[in-house]
């Protein structure tokens, strides 16, 4: 016997009853993302390598060691299964000429990355992101805005125990400064450092700060701070950011710290974090990176955006309590013999073209059987067609949850008579 096929390591099956989960979180992500005037932008899953080394930044975790790349056997060309949204969303608007033609754009996206990582609980290797970027906007009001926006998802989902933190990254020249004391001091501690840190040391020595090596967290902790090299204008940004957060009463911490695993970020960063996922708890990250744009070959442009990561967000909704409502269908039509069988077919389709949702049983079966589908699907009502029914052109039609016996009606009156025992007096359909 054949070997069973199983999906690539770390690359999830999302069954019925998660997948109705998703769909209903992608509803109330879409309300979202609408009133805050955000528009919808897609792009293709597959870049061309060169985009993500470009963007990203060649001595980061993803690009030296998490791109799943290849080269396309027809032609050669070097791609990459996308590990971020960011670069190409960028990459799109360049290409059509959508900020310098219409001016600023708030564009969101939704859709799997992939990343070659170690699978464990809320690290996955294709995994979905929600990512917000907002293209051509220099000002603090666009990071707090892009914060608040979240804040707000947060609330509409019920979700507890998720902690904001800042940083300022400052400008490119702040962060060389910052650099050059970060390796001076480092160098004093290399032979302390990590295997990591020992090779980061020349080429991003910020990313030490970020380590979760416990044996080195008093040498990052006296390290050099980002924050005493920032001038005054990065630091009249960051000082404006948390003025729009404390109006907004979001409380907040600056973590010093907070470095981000790419290197396009510049001035503000963020991180929305939360005690209950274990080690995964970033739900949400994001920042300005307002050198990308020209970085890929666009007209310079200020640029700010967030990631969600919605595995983890979901993970945490049910931590929380969250409850989707499940979609139920109105109506479930069981029948019996031929003649009732074509019978069926009719009711069904009468149904559904007044806007009811109703499974047609199929696969025969006895009465009783069928009947035990139609309470299991959960509808509200079964649609009974016998051989008599189906000689008198009729449908009994039944209330499966609440009281009332079997009626029978014919086949033209049955909506009407449907909407009657879904809605009362209500109008035919209506919700
Ligand atoms: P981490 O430090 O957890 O690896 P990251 O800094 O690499 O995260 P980003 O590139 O900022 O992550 O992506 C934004 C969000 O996407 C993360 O905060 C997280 O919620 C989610 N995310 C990133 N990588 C994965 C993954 N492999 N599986 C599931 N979710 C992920
Ligand atoms: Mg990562």
């Amino acid at each position: 016997m054949s070997q069973t096929l199983q999906a690539v390591r770390g690359m999830n099956d999302i069954l019925p009853e998660d997948a109705e989960t998703w769909e209903y979180f992608e509803d109330i992500v879409r309300d979202w993302l609408q009133s805050y005037g955000y528009r919808p932008i897609r792009m293709p899953i597959v870049e061309p390598t060169p985009l993500f080394k470009r963007a990203i930044g060649e001595v980061t975790d993803i690009v030296e060691k998490e791109m799943y790349s290849f080269e396309d056997a027809l032609n050669g060309e070097h791609l990459t299964l996308r590990p971020e949204g960011t670069a190409s969303c960028v990459r799109a608007t360049i290409q059509h000429n959508l900020v310098a033609s219409a001016g600023p754009q708030r564009l969101y996206y939704y859709g799997p990355m992939f990343r070659h990582e170690r699978p464990q609980k809320g690290r996955y290797r294709q995994f979905h992101q929600i990512g917000v970027e907002a293209l051509g906007f220099a000002g603090p009001d666009t990071d707090a805005e892009l914060i608040l926006m979240c804040a707000r998802l947060w609330e509409d989902l019920g979700l507890e125990d998720v902690a904001l933190e800042i940083n300022s990254l400052g400008s490119p020249e702040e962060r060389a400064q910052h650099r050059a004391a970060l390796i001076a001091y480092l160098e004093q501690h290399q032979d302390k450092l990590d295997e990591d840190g020992k090779r980061r040391l020349y080429t991003n020595p910020l990313r030490i700060l970020d380590t979760k090596n416990p044996d080195l967290q008093a040498i990052v902790e006296a390290a050099p701070k980002l924050a005493d090299y920032l001038g005054e204008e990065s630091k009249a940004h960051f000082e404006a950011v948390q003025v729009f957060l404390k109006d907004a009463g979001i409380p907040y911490r600056i973590n010093h710290r907070l470095v981000r695993g790419l290197d396009y970020y510049n001035r503000t960063v963020f991180e929305w974090v939360t005690t209950r996922l274990g080690a995964q708890g970033t739900i949400c990250a994001g920042g300005r990176y307002d050198g990308l744009v020209e970085q890929l070959g666009g007209k310079s442009q200020p640029a700010a955006g967030f990631a969600i990561g919605i595995e983890r967000l979901l993970l945490l909704w049910k931590e929380c309590g969250g409850e989707p409502e499940r979609p139920v269908v109105d109506a479930y039509v069981v029948h019996m013999g031929d003649a009732a069988a074509r019978l069926a077919f009719r009711a069904a389709e009468a149904l559904r073209e007044h806007g009811f949702a109703a499974i047609l049983h199929c696969g025969g079966g006895s009465f009783k059987s069928q009947m035990k589908k139609a309470d299991g699907s959960g509808a509200p009502v079964a649609v009974v067609i016998g051989e008599d029914e189906a000689l008198a052109g009729e449908v009994g039609i039944k209330p499966l949850r609440g009281p009332g016996g079997q009626q029978r009606v014919s086949l033209e009156a049955l909506p009407e008579a449907m909407a009657e025992l879904l809605y009362g007096n209500e109008e035919e359909g209506a919700e």
